[in-house]
């Protein structure tokens, strides 16, 4: 008899990679609608969403790597030292010799809406290529985090779908991030979604996104229906609401620790991260859902979307001082 893999794979087979943008997010200090006249800014700040997921895989002990691009730039700069200064492997990190670091400026509007400009797809953030270091940091993953955003980089793409091969065969586990609006799933990513799905082990969706695997009545449906095309774990992210997990004949809810927000940019990958890493390192579902949630509320308190990062020590404290909301 042979044994079912474990969801996920432990870590013991290999690190936690991911593949996709790193940027800095430059912010508006007053909240207000948009960039339509000087303000003061504050910034850079390291960010992306698979930078920010994979720091926080690295910072609970994790092994962790990130196949990315940044510029010959001090934005570029800032975030590899921020990384590798918080254990991430960042040697397929590649620097473009033509294009700077991405950007995103961000204002919070007074109804808590956000306000953007970005330079992803024009920036080094889009200049990925299988280069050696790519390869080899591929060929030893045990675990794929997948960050929807990705999936809207043309260059990405090639390497994405090797790396889900190569990981697959090795024995590893796929987790799914959509991280997308339900207007950026033109054709192409409506297809390259259900390719990464079609692999996915734990996919991680907000509310709303779960509805991007297709249409159902309601969460709990469109959740059972996930379960039954064979995803070991679907675990829907709330804000505030905190989350819910759902396997095959169980369900749990995991209530959000009662913080203040200060910056909510980060929550849902620090989740993923605390989760997909306390599960690898043998925690049970209960458990692991209670680290994410601290790491979730922990991440809304600090301004800046990597600056809200924690260690298991600073989850534990955040656990035992912090409410259940
Ligand atoms: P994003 O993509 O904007 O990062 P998301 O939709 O992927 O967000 P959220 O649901 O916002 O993810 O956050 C993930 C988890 O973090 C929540 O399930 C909750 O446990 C925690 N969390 C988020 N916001 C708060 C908050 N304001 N207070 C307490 N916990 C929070
Ligand atoms: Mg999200």
């Amino acid at each position: 008899m042979t044994a079912k893999p474990t969801c996920p794979a432990p870590e013991a087979l290999g690190p936690t990679i991911t593949i996709g943008e790193i940027l800095v997010e430059i912010m508006a200090e007053e909240p207000g609608d948009g960039f339509l006249q000087p303000l003061a800014l504050i910034g850079p700040y390291p960010s992306g969403a698979p930078a920010i997921f994979i720091d926080q895989v690295a910072k609970m002990g994790g092994a962790a790597g990130i196949i990315a691009a940044v510029g010959r730039d001090d934005f570029g700069e800032v975030n590899v030292r921020r990384l590798a200064r918080d254990g991430v492997d960042t040697s397929a990190i590649s620097r473009s010799a033509s294009l700077p670091t991405g950007t995103a400026f961000v204002r919070y509007r007074p109804d808590g809406g956000r306000d953007f400009v970005f330079n992803i797809a024009h920036s080094a953030a889009g200049d990925l290529a299988m280069t050696d270091p790519v390869r080899a940091l591929i060929e030893r993953a045990g675990h794929l985090h997948v960050m929807g955003t990705a999936l809207s980089i043309p260059r990405a793409w090639p390497i994405l779908t090797a790396a889900l091969d190569t990981v697959k065969r090795r024995g590893g586990s796929v987790s799914f991030d959509p991280n997308l609006r339900k207007e950026l799933m033109s054709a192409e990513i409506t297809e390259r979604f259900a390719t990464v799905l079609a692999a996915t082990d734990l996919f991680l969706p907000s509310e709303a996104e779960i509805f991007l695997a297709g249409e159902a009545a309601d969460v709990d449906t469109a959740a059972a229906a996930l379960i039954a095309r064979g995803v070991a774990e679907v675990v829907v992210k709330r804000g505030a609401r905190g989350a819910t997990r759902y396997a095959s004949g169980s369900t749990l809810e995991c209530p959000a620790f009662g913080v203040t927000e200060i910056d909510p940019t980060g929550a849902g990958d620090c989740f993923g991260a605390s989760y997909v890493t306390a599960r690898r390192l043998g925690h049970g579902p209960e458990a692991a859902l209670r680290l994410a949630a601290a790491a979730g509320a922990r991440n809304v308190t600090l301004r800046g979307p990597m600056e809200g990062t924690s260690t298991l020590a600073e989850l534990h404290e955040l656990m035992s001082s912090g409410e259940e909301a």
